[in-house]
């Protein structure tokens, strides 16, 4: 099969494009037809070897997490799915028999794997993963909107939805409109909670389409003070809760952007992982911090179920040839898009 794998880390020459065995499914696996893969900052932290992802080569890795298609062949010990099915990948693999797991707090399994990182991955014609990762999609769910899903929404619905718990009469203010975590924020804040969205990004255009996806407000934050704005809008109360996906760059706007109270929830640092943290104001206003990372299995069915009902609907900002990977990985470095980059074989 075709397939993008590295040899070694580095920028996005590394990634190369050529013939991969085809994989062969275990007992309890489906191979899996990829119809579309979704590119994730993980992608590039792998590809780079950053953040504990460096690796010993070889063999070759093929990356990739986010990934929707057709099941074509399944395991001798596989009962729910058979080939021809239309199915959505959610790309961390947990152990299914720790403590965790059996409690359906599989997120916090310590045995997990990640598709792309520590085994094959999606940016293939084809993908071997466990059957109990695969959920089935509605016929009219496209491969491109389903790939687009796992890695953006599954954070904000483990940390926002099921655990901070989001309420239809609350606001929640989203960082970074444009990127995949905050385009997923807004959409399941509106179409699923039904809160008052206060997103913030950095042109007029990107601010459009914030509104165009759900947002009530956005703040341009090269022209506008975040704080300053989110306590005009909401009256000075402050936001009920907020996503960050940035890290230090906006910490402490986010801190004193919510009301006392609030919930601050936190699932990714691309600007940088240290922050301060004003310790008399964490207790004295009684603030909730929430770190999220993927989300657990009942938290990917219900997603599942949302999409294929037609509740949320991705913003995908352009679709690469699987040969052109390195084009779609340039692009998400360059921070110029809104949605996801996806990967078509
Ligand atoms: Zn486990």
């Amino acid at each position: 099969m075709k397939a993008v794998y590295i040899e070694a880390h580095g920028d996005a020459d590394v990634l190369q494009y050529g013939d991969r065995p085809d994989p062969t499914p275990g007992p309890g696996d489906v191979v899996v037809r990829v119809g579309a893969s979704a590119l994730n900052r993980l992608d590039i932290f792998t590809r780079e070897g950053q953040r504990g992802l460096e690796r010993e080569f070889p063999p070759p890795l093929i990356l990739g997490g986010d990934t929707a298609g057709e099941v074509v062949a399944v395991g001798a010990n596989v009962s729910s799915l058979s080939a021809g099915d239309r199915v959505v990948v959610n790309p961390r693999l947990s152990c299914g028999v720790c403590q965790w797991c059996g409690s359906g707090r599989d997120e916090l399994c310590r045995r997990s794997r990640f598709l792309g990182t520590a085994l094959d991955g999606s940016y293939a014609e084809l993908v071997v993963v466990p059957e109990v990762n695969a959920y089935r999609l509605e016929a009219d769910v496209s491969f491109a909107d389903a790939a687009a899903i796992p890695t953006t929404y599954l954070p904000v619905w483990n940390m926002a939805v099921r655990r901070a718990a989001l309420q239809p009469w609350e606001t929640a203010l989203v960082f970074s409109a444009s990127a995949g975590v905050g385009a997923a924020a807004i959409q399941v804040f509106k179409n699923v909670v039904g809160a008052t969205v206060i997103a913030t990004t950095s042109t007029p255009e990107k601010a459009e389409q914030a509104r165009q996806l759900g947002a009530d407000h956005v703040i341009n934050y090269n022209e506008e003070d975040i704080s300053g704005r989110v306590r005009e809008i909401t009256g000075g109360a402050g936001v009920d809760l907020l996503v960050d996906h940035v890290g230090a760059d906006v910490w402490s706007h986010g801190f004193r952007s919510l009301r006392a109270g609030g919930r601050y929830c936190i699932c990714g640092a691309t600007s940088g992982l240290r922050a301060e943290l004003h310790l008399g104001l964490l207790f004295s206003r009684q603030i909730e911090i929430y770190g999220g990372y993927m989300g657990s299995r009942e938290d990917m069915r219900q997603i599942v179920t949302s999409l294929n009902r037609g509740v949320i609907n991705p913003a995908i900002h352009h679709t690469y040839p699987l040969a052109q990977a390195a084009d779609a990985h340039r692009a998400m470095e360059a921070t110029n898009f809104f949605g996801k980059l996806l990967l078509e074989p």
